[in-house]
This record gives structure tokens, C-alpha cells and sequence, in this order.
């Protein structure tokens, strides 16, 4: 009997089914069904992508279908919830599932993954479908790699106090002590609150805040090292990016949707996280408009019941609603929320209310006594912004206000080089790599500081300033193996001289016909 299998008995050649290469050049095919032939290539391929796909599926793969492993796992592979540890709804292929009543103190272990898989492998072992299913094309399930480790989740029991939290954030923001100090106190008050609240004790308000500060002065960068520090999702948003329900632009439940990306969509991770909305002052009401102020005003409304405390149904994977978007419902009264802006007007605003107060009865001061006043921000009230557009609602919604200073020439100094991942130290650490040392003298980093505050974005314009000289030097460096030490210069950032180098036995000046 001519047997399919073995190629070699038939003179006519055999074409794989699947692919329609010949079995001479994939070898011996493998007969499903009367000429119905797979080359093995392709049957493995099969049988990955039926093991990679999510759905439960009628062979067993996800360990829930009738012909699910024989081994240990009993067609529970991949879920060891019901029995009570193991909380992350996974399926057997390491696809996860996020879920929404995961258990978040428990960290899984690379270990438990581990044990997970060899459950599966059993239990997929056990598993004929086609009843001859050799060992070398059993598909390949490796150890779940893709498995993301979870990160540990916020102890609000262990939470930190308020003066870690700010020793903490001073390692990365320089100066801004005020600001730093009414952020972690909110914060720590925020998660005492939810805490309470579950206790049922007596509600307390919630700390949403909103921070007023030049740009570049650290506002998303103060945000950003707080989530990083709590290890809560964070997400930053765009206020000019949202309109109106029903007009172009994003709705507000998008800044929603960008939380629950930054929790891996697990709903109740999202629900403890914090959200920033850069760039505020762009959503005060416009003045003598006489069209629907879709982008400023109603956008304010649009917000008040986020900020508030509310289910809302948010689109999963995009930022807008539409049919072909899930929705799930995200609860948001635990959700931290910071406005930030630079309200590049508000000075004035606070100055003539300041002049208007000061200028009546016997204790009236000078009309230009607020004119050069550096801290002016810091005298803001809730009167102030409500004259700059904002609604009183949304307001109310902010209680805690502060404003952040502008930046010196000695802050600026000090951020290029002290905070933990510092420009300057980023630098130094590419070009130890080389074996070569990056040192900037105090006359290079007050003119980098210098040229930082002509361009009036704050720290913002420190990296470009130093990006357009370092070019040359990181170009250029490594193409001599005998320079130990590069000396940045003022005069060098000022582009009238050269860098000092200093080569790993003596010292001397780059020679000018070599510029770097
Ligand atoms: P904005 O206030 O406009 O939100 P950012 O927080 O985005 O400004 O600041 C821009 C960059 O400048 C940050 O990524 C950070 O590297 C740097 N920076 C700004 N302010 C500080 C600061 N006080 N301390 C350290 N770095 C800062």
C-alpha cells in the first residue's frame, strides 16, 4: 500500500497542502486526510498559532476545551485563581488578561511562572489531536517571557510620609522647595484618604491640585517623579488636545483612556493612578467670543465630574468613543488629579488686585511696589484665576493651589549637574564608557545657564544648548584612544576657544587647526 507518509516510496511527487512546496525540498510530509498533506513546517506553524491564540479553543489549548491536558493541570492551566494564590487571570499561552478583581499585593514570581508553564506543557502533552502527534512537533511553548512581573502596588499602609516623599523628590528637582512641599502632603494625604474611606470613616476631600509655573520650571517633571515614586500609573495629557463631546479633538474621558494604557488596562491599578493636565490655562474661558466655546469653558464643565469623583465610561485603547471601541467604566474618586499651566498673564492680574488693595486708606503703598516682585505667583487666590477664566466650579474642584519659582541662573546651574540623572552626568557616564573624562568647569556651566535663560523656556533649553557643542566632542573623542580628559570651558560653550584636553600622560591645548 502506497503510504503518504513516506515520500520516498512514491515516484510522483508530494506537494504540501499548505504551503505547495514539494516533499523534496521540506521533506517528509505528513498525511492528514486523503490528499490533505502538511509539511511539518506548517503544522508547526498551525499549532503555534492555535497555541497563541486567546480564545478557548475547541483542542484544549487553553486548557478549558474537551480535550484539555490529561496532565496535572486538569484543564485549569494557566489559572490557578479559583484555588485562591496565583490572581492574574493568564491564559495558558502567557497572553495576559487583565482583570479587574486581580489582587494587587501579590507579586508573581518568575518562579510561579515557571511552575505555570510546565503545567501547561503537561497538559498540552497529553493532547492527540490528531493522534500521531510526534514529540519534535509538539509546539513549542517556552517560558513566558512576555509575562510582565508585577509591579509591587502601592501599600497604603506603608505609604510614605511626607518629608521621604520630598527627600525623595529633591534627589531629582532642584529647588521649587515650596512646590515640593505642598505635593507631598497632598499626596500622602490623597492615599490616607482612600484608605480612610474604605474604613468608612468621614470623608475627607479630595487633594487635586493645581500647579502655576513658567514653563520648563518642573511641573510634568515634578509629576512624573512623584508617579515614578509611588509606582502609580501616570498619565500626562494636553489640555488644548480636548474639545467638547462631539466636536474634533479628543473628549475628556480620553485622558482616562491614557491612565488605563499606563496601567496595562487593569481598571482598578488605573483607578489609584494620577493624571496631569498640562498646558490648563489654555482651557480658561475666552473673553467678548461670541461663538460656542467648545475648547475652553465646556471643556472645564466637561472635567468637573472627573475631578470630582464618578463612573465614567472610558473607550479601552483609544481616545475617542466609538462602535468599534470597547468601553469599560472607570470610577474616578480615587484618581489624583494635577492641572498644571503657566498662565502667562496671571501676574498682572495678581499685581492689580494687589495695587487695588494696597492702594486704599493710610497703609497705601507705591504703585510699582509689585513690579519686580519674583514671588508674585505665590500670591495667587482663587479670585485670581477665576479672573483669568477659570470656572468657579473648577476651581473648587482644585483645592490645593501653588505656584513654582521661575528659574535662576543658579538653578539652572544646579540642574545641569546635581540631580540624579543630570545632563551634564549623563554625558560623563557616555564618554567613561570610552575611558575618557568629561569634566565642565563652574565658567561652562554658568554660560550654558546663561544661554538657558536668553531663550526663556526654562530647563527646557539646557539639553539643546549642550546638545550643539557635545556634537563635536562626542564625534570626535573617541577617534583617539590616548585622550584621557576633556575640560568643557565658558569660552568654549561661547564658541571663542577650544575644549582642554588632556591626553592620559600630559596636558595640552587642542590644537586650533584640529577644532572640535
Ligand atoms: P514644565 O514646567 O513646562 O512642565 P518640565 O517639567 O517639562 O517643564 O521641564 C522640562 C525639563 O527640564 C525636565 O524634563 C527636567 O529635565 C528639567 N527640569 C525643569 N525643572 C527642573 C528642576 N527644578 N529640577 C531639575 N530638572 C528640571
Amino acid at each position: 500500500m502506497a503510504d503518504n507518509n513516506n515520500n520516498s516510496n512514491n515516484n510522483e511527487e508530494q506537494y504540501c497542502s499548505m504551503c505547495h512546496r514539494p516533499s523534496s525540498e521540506v521533506g517528509k510530509l505528513i498525511r492528514l486526510a486523503p490528499g490533505l498533506n502538511i509539511c511539518t513546517d506548517c503544522m508547526q506553524k498551525s499549532l503555534d498559532t492555535i497555541a497563541n491564540s486567546p480564545f478557548p479553543g475547541p483542542f484544549g489549548f487553553n486548557g478549558q476545551g474537551p480535550f484539555s491536558g490529561n496532565g496535572s493541570n486538569n484543564g485549569q492551566a494557566g489559572s490557578k485563581g479559583k484555588s485562591g494564590e496565583d490572581v492574574e487571570d493568564a491564559d495558558i499561552e502567557g497572553n495576559n488578561v487583565p482583570s479587574t478583581d486581580t489582587n494587587p499585593d501579590v507579586v508573581e514570581s518568575d518562579e510561579e511562572n515557571d511552575e505555570e508553564n510546565k503545567n501547561n506543557n503537561q497538559g498540552f502533552g497529553g493532547f492527540m489531536p490528531f493522534g500521531f502527534m510526534p514529540e519534535f512537533m509538539q509546539p513549542n511553548i517556552k517560558p513566558n517571557k512576555k509575562k510582565k512581573k508585577k509591579k509591587p502596588a502601592l501599600d497604603f499602609n506603608n505609604l510614605p510620609a511626607p518629608h521621604i516623599i520630598k527627600a525623595k523628590l529633591d534627589e531629582y528637582v532642584v529647588g521649587q522647595e515650596h512646590a515640593k512641599k505642598e505635593i507631598a502632603v497632598a499626596v500622602y494625604n490623597h492615599y490616607k484618604r482612600i484608605e480612610a474611606e474604605k474604613n468608612g470613616d468621614i470623608e475627607i476631600e479630595k487633594s487635586n491640585m493645581l500647579m502655576i509655573g513658567p514653563t520648563g520650571s518642573g511641573k510634568t517633571y515634578l509629576v512624573k517623579t512623584l508617579a515614578k515614586l509611588l509606582q502609580v500609573p501616570l498619565a500626562i495629557t494636553d489640555a488644548t488636545t480636548l474639545t467638547e463631546a462631539g466636536y474634533i479633538g479628543d473628549d475628556v474621558e480620553s485622558v482616562l483612556s491614557k491612565l488605563l494604557a499606563a496601567a496595562d488596562n487593569d481598571v482598578k491599578e488605573a483607578e489609584n493612578g494620577i493624571v496631569f493636565i498640562d498646558e490648563i490655562d489654555k482651557i480658561a474661558k475666552k473673553r467678548n467670543s461670541n461663538s460656542r466655546d467648545v475648547s475652553g469653558e465646556a471643556v472645564q464643565q466637561g472635567l468637573l465630574k472627573l475631578l470630582e469623583g464618578a463612573d465614567v465610561e472610558v473607550p479601552v485603547g483609544s481616545t475617542s468613543k466609538n462602535a468599534m471601541v470597547p468601553m469599560t467604566t472607570m470610577n474616578t474618586s480615587n484618581i489624583l488629579f494635577i492641572c498644571g499651566g503657566a498662565f502667562p498673564d496671571l501676574p498682572e492680574i495678581i499685581k492689580k488686585r494687589l495695587n487695588k488693595q494696597s492702594g486704599i486708606g493710610f497703609t497705601s503703598d507705591l504703585k510699582d511696589k509689585y513690579d519686580n516682585d519674583p514671588n508674585i505667583l505665590h500670591k495667587v487666590t482663587t479670585e485670581d484665576l477665576r479672573e483669568y477664566g477659570m470656572i468657579p466650579e473648577f476651581l473648587g474642584r482644585l483645592p490645593i493651589v501653588f505656584a513654582l519659582d521661575g528659574l535662576t541662573e543658579e538653578m539652572l546651574m544646579q540642574i545641569l549637574s546635581e540631580p540624579k540623572n543630570a545632563i551634564l552626568r549623563q554625558y560623563q557616564r557616555l564618554l567613561a564608557l570610552d575611558e575618557v573624562d568629561l569634566a565642565f568647569d563652574d565658567d561652562a556651566k554658568r554660560a550654558i545657564a546663561k544661554k538657558a535663560l536668553e531663550k526663556k523656556t526654562g530647563a527646557r533649553a539646557l539639553r539643546a544648548i549642550i546638545e550643539e557643542f557635545m556634537l563635536d566632542i562626542m564625534y570626535e573623542i573617541p577617534k583617539d584612544d590616548n585622550i584621557g580628559r576633556v575640560t568643557i570651558t565658558g569660552d568654549y560653550v561661547n564658541g571663542k576657544g577650544s575644549p582642554l584636553i588632556e591626553m592620559r600622560s600630559e596636558p595640552f591645548r587642542i590644537q586650533k587647526q584640529n577644532p572640535m
